[in-house]
């Protein structure tokens, strides 16, 4: 049986009654799913009020985004600890939004999940390449690098905790998707750049998902790949009648 995980990224999107609909919803149709790791990362805002409703099913709450220090003069910035106490299982960190439109670069990311984790918190570390340095060949370059620094002074025992997003910066948001082959080619260099930095049955136990416009119709080809274990799903995360399909595309990809 292959592991799989399905998150739903929600961006900057919904108001706090839609975050509840949804959730309300996601918890009806699929908070008994056991068989699949499914994660919900609505806006900081709507975590609490989306936790609360989640409570009890299988569906586990994550942030966007944290910031490196627990508390402190840091305005604007929300902590480990404080989406900890909001019920928070897992936290993206690296999504392309974050690092192409606000400016975050490895070392940071790096920093962020290196907290997380100490903190008990489980990262979802995004990785992917622009559609320029896809043309220029440079993909693997990229990739690798985004890797090594964002694992950087990780410790084999803490790697189960962590999920690594394969999300090239080129198909998210835009309808335009990886096809199974490039996603399976970049999953591969994941898992073998893990396995080298630890050890193969920490790279054979990791959840890599893809992200970057993966809806229903195409989650059941994408999924069929060996090394795709699950998809970090943004637009099609914005209604159950889009996600649960998703879902049920993992659960069929497992068998
Ligand atoms: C994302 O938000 O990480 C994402 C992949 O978005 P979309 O599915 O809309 O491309």
């Amino acid at each position: 049986m292959r592991k799989m995980s399905v998150a739903g990224n929600w961006k900057m999107n919904l108001t706090r009654a839609k975050s509840i609909a949804l959730a309300s919803a996601l918890k009806d149709q699929v908070g008994a799913v056991s068989d699949v790791t499914i994660a919900v990362c609505p806006p900081f805002v709507y975590l609490s009020a989306v936790g609360e409703i989640i409570r009890g099913s299988c569906i586990a709450l994550g942030a966007q985004n944290m910031y490196t220090e627990p508390e402190g003069a840091f305005t604007g910035e929300v902590s480990g600890p404080m989406l900890l106490d909001v019920g928070c299982t897992y936290v993206i960190l690296g999504h392309s939004e974050r690092r192409h439109q606000i400016g975050e670069r490895d070392k940071f990311i790096n920093a962020k999940l290196l907290k997380a984790l100490e903190l008990g918190l489980k990262p979802i570390l995004c990785v992917g390449e622009l559609i320029e340095e896809r043309r220029a060949g440079k993909t693997e370059k990229v990739i690798t690098t985004q890797v090594k620094r964002g694992l950087r002074r990780v410790k084999t025992a803490q790697m189960p905790s962590v999920t690594i997003a394969y999300e090239p910066v080129w198909a998210i948001g835009t309808g335009e998707t990886a096809t199974p082959q490039q996603a399976q080619e970049v999953h591969a260099l994941i898992r073998s750049l893990v396995s080298d930095r630890f050890k193969s049955s920490v790279a054979d136990a990791l959840v890599i998902q893809y992200g970057g416009s993966v809806k229903a119709e195409n989650a059941a080809e994408l999924l069929a790949q060996p090394d795709v274990d699950g998809a970090l799903v943004g637009g099609a995360s914005l209604s159950a009648e889009k996600f649960v399909p998703i879902v049920a595309a993992a659960r069929a990809a497992r068998k």
